[in-house]
């Protein structure tokens, strides 16, 4: 999915101000990169109609749309990865009892034993049932892995009636306190009826506080229905992946959340104990885009970000006005372009400073600005608290100095800048200058 989808959105920033159709054409590669990777054909759909309009309804054409289009999809995936249903939450002062469901092979026993590990090791009383009376060897692998972490377990080679094995196992360990009773049901071949109806007993028996379906990452589309009828059967009320180390495309789990309208708390990323994570919707939306790299993708964001900034200090600048949030911006954008001495010129009134201010460390200087700025109020860098006129102006300074942690005549020092800054600014507004200089300088 990654190469598809970054070449149709790099389609999108090699054209200028691109245009609907062009728009609708990346849309369409993406939702097939999408399909490709996975996602079912409907959410698919869906998420495509809802960034149309999301992207329609800006008009603006300084947008980068390439950027737009990007965060959208990011966003959409986010928001479909992450349900109005909480996950369930484990209380240390009952007896937690989990049942994990799924197709045979999705990985159910091992991420039993992984999730055990997991809670194990941060101090909670873990045990594990074994319900899987169907398949040979399965409470072997199930007794193995107990063993291994040390995490008591309930099983039998003779019962062949798995309710009667839940009930009692689960007894015993509520009856010792357990804090976690996890589970571990037959998946069979196929969602056979009996095998539904086995899980329906099971978990009228045993009453679960959640039931985790298991799906296995490497599956595609059939996802969908897979996740429904197990959630139609049982209340399905966490999804965790697993085998997401080898091929897996991921989009399957987009699928199984849609599905069971169910948020995913963990996933699997390999067969030991220790290859498994608590799930977060934004670096796996990342992973499935093919941006891997996080940083880099948020860097891209963020530029998105700066460049508003900016066009909020031009907008301003052209009315004449100059907040401190404006000042913030300019030093950020400043800090980011290297050395300082170089844009010194694009304050305004700078260079002359820069003169006056001799041999004084300007990048140290900037840095304490930053610092300073940190600690003002919302209202007091948009000027809605003009803090040079405040009846509270020195208490405001204290505040200030004593958050940023420089000294009251640090902050003054800034303050007299900005002053003069402004002065110029609005001078320069008045007179219809900003409008030539500002794209050229600014
Ligand atoms: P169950 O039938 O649902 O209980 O599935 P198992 O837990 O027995 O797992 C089936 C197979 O998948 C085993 O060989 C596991 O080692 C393997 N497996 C489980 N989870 C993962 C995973 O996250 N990554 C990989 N690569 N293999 C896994
Ligand atoms: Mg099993």
């Amino acid at each position: 999915l990654g190469r598809s989808l970054r070449a149709s959105l790099n389609k999108l920033s090699t054209i200028g101000g691109a245009s609907e159709e062009v728009i609708a054409q990346v849309l369409n590669e993406i939702s097939r990169a999408l399909i490709e990777s996975d996602v079912s054909v409907s959410l698919v759909k869906q998420m495509k109609d809802k960034i149309a309009a999301k992207i329609s309804l800006t008009s603006d054409s300084h947008v980068n749309k390439k950027k737009l289009v990007q965060k959208a999809v990011q966003d959409e995936l986010v928001t479909m990865l992450s349900p109005k249903t909480k996950p369930y939450n484990m209380s240390r002062k009952k007896t937690n009892v989990i049942m994990f469901v799924g197709l045979q092979g999705a990985g159910k026993t091992t991420t039993i034993a992984k999730f055990a590990g997991y809670y194990a090791r941060k101090g909670w009383k873990v045990s594990m049932v074994c319900c899987d009376s169907f398949r040979a060897g399965a409470f072997d692998q199930l007794k193995q892995n107990a063993t291994k972490l040390r995490v008591p377990f309930y099983g039998s080679y003779t019962e062949a009636d798995p309710v009667v094995i839940a009930e009692k196992g689960v007894a015993q360990f509520r009856k010792e306190k357990y804090e976690i009773v996890l589970i571990d049901t037959s998946g069979r071949h196929r969602q056979e009826t009996g095998l539904f109806e086995e899980m329906q007993e099971i978990s009228a028996a045993v009453d679960p506080d959640n039931t985790v379906f298991v799906m296995d990452g490497t599956q595609g589309q059939a996802v969908y229905d897979q996740a429904m009828g197990f959630h139609d059967a049982v209340d399905v009320g966490s999804v965790i992946v697993t085998k997401l180390d080898g091929h897996a495309k991921g989009g399957g789990a987009l699928s199984a959340v849609a599905a069971t309208s169910s948020p995913i708390i963990f996933l699997g990323s390999g067969e030991k104990f220790d290859d498994f994570e608590p799930f977060n919707a934004k670096s796996f939306v990342a992973k499935l885009l093919g941006f891997g790299d996080m940083r880099g993708f948020m860097d891209e964001l963020e530029s998105v970000k700066d460049k508003d900034a900016e066009k909020r200090v031009q907008a301003n600048m052209a009315k004449g006005k100059f907040t401190f949030r404006d000042l913030y911006t300019k030093f950020e954008s400043m800090s980011k372009m290297g050395s300082l001495s170089k844009v010194m010129g694009m304050m305004p009134g700078m260079s002359g400073m820069a003169n006056m201010m001799g041999g004084m460390n300007m990048d140290e200087k900037f840095k304490t600005w930053k610092f300073i700025l940190d600690s003002f109020s919302d209202d007091e860098l948009d000027g809605k608290v003009d803090i040079h006129t405040a009846p509270d102006r020195q208490k405001r300074i204290e505040r200030i100095a004593r958050g940023s942690g420089s000294h009251p005549a640090q902050v003054e020092g800034l303050l007299q800048q900005h002053k003069m800054w402004a002065g110029m600014v609005s001078k320069m507004g008045k007179s219809g200058l900003m409008g030539g200089v500002d794209n050229k300088q600014m």
